[in-house]
């Protein structure tokens, strides 16, 4: 591939500008063929990956990309109240929550990993910041996407964050003790926060996940644990696919404010940028 995707992340990692990007890849696509990329999502908690990103997720699973979730903790002490009062115990909480979290990434066409790192608090252990070098170093990502640098509401989501950064830094470190080679630079992407402006939020990308909504709503549909977000997350859904619409071509052939057309931007998600993208061209 040497074109970015429509309606997809710009400035692909495959593009011949980006002489960084290594050759090799690490092959573990299902179908033993070379999959065009690698999106990898780091995910604080098991369920915050679904609501910000499922529509990423099945869109470019979608594309032929391996897409691998890494979910730092079960989200078992701070995003799971319903099961608490329930009367349900620490360790089975952890294993609903996971195996909610398991189906949500098999419809979204994903491969997750669980680090059972603990949450609320979250805490960065030295062993915790090797695994997630390791998996860079080995798994190779084209693109990555986390939280936001801030989040008042939530300590976990932004220590994930500076986690990503500070590992993404190590895994290009030739010192750093490793069976892989070096990663490139791949491109970080922060995913919406649930309180956008409280966190310092800026929309830098949207992405249309029109063909794949149905997919991230039945993924959302997994996490019966947090039924009360599966409406929120569809309209915030439709909101950012209007202003989709309001930034292309779609709002002049239709009208502002009017309904899309036929093939239009109905559903996105939005995204932050973390590092400037890089080209010969404006994108
Ligand atoms: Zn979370």
């Amino acid at each position: 591939m040497t074109t970015a995707p429509e309606s997809g992340f710009t400035q692909n990692p495959h593009n011949p500008h980006n002489p960084q990007q290594p050759a090799e890849r690490h092959d573990t696509h299902p179908a033993n063929t070379q999959p065009p990329g690698t999106l990898m999502v780091v995910s604080a908690h098991a369920a915050d990956f679904v609501w910000r990103a499922g529509g990423a997720i099945a869109l470019y699973a979608s594309r032929g990309w391996r897409v691998r979730v890494l979910c730092l903790s079960f989200g078992e002490r701070g995003e799971s109240a319903r099961l608490w009062k329930e009367g349900k115990t620490l360790e089975e909480i952890k294993a609903i929550r996971r195996a909610e979290a398991e189906k949500a990434a098999a419809i979204l066409g994903a491969e997750i990993r669980f680090l059972d790192a603990g949450d609320y608090p979250l805490d960065v252990t030295p062993e915790l910041r090797d695994a997630l070098v390791q998996e860079f170093r080995a798994n190779r990502p084209d693109i990555i996407l986390t939280h936001t640098l801030q989040d008042p509401y939530n300590a976990d989501h932004p220590r994930t964050t500076q986690l990503v950064l500070e590992c993404r830094i190590l895994a290009q470190a030739h010192g750093y003790p490793s069976p892989h080679p070096v990663i490139g630079a791949p491109q970080v992407f922060l995913f919406e926060p649930h309180q956008p402006e409280q966190c310092g939020f800026r929309v830098d990308h949207l992405l249309d996940i029109t063909p794949v909504f149905e997919k991230k709503r039945q993924a959302m549909e997994c996490m019966a644990a947090q039924e009360h977000l599966w409406t929120y997350y569809s309209d915030l859904a439709r909101r950012r696919g209007l202003q989709a619409g309001r930034n292309t071509a779609q709002a002049h052939a239709t009208g502002a404010g009017q309904a899309p057309a036929a093939g239009g931007t109905v559903y996105a998600e939005a995204y932050q940028r973390v590092y400037p993208t890089v080209g010969g061209e404006f994108v």
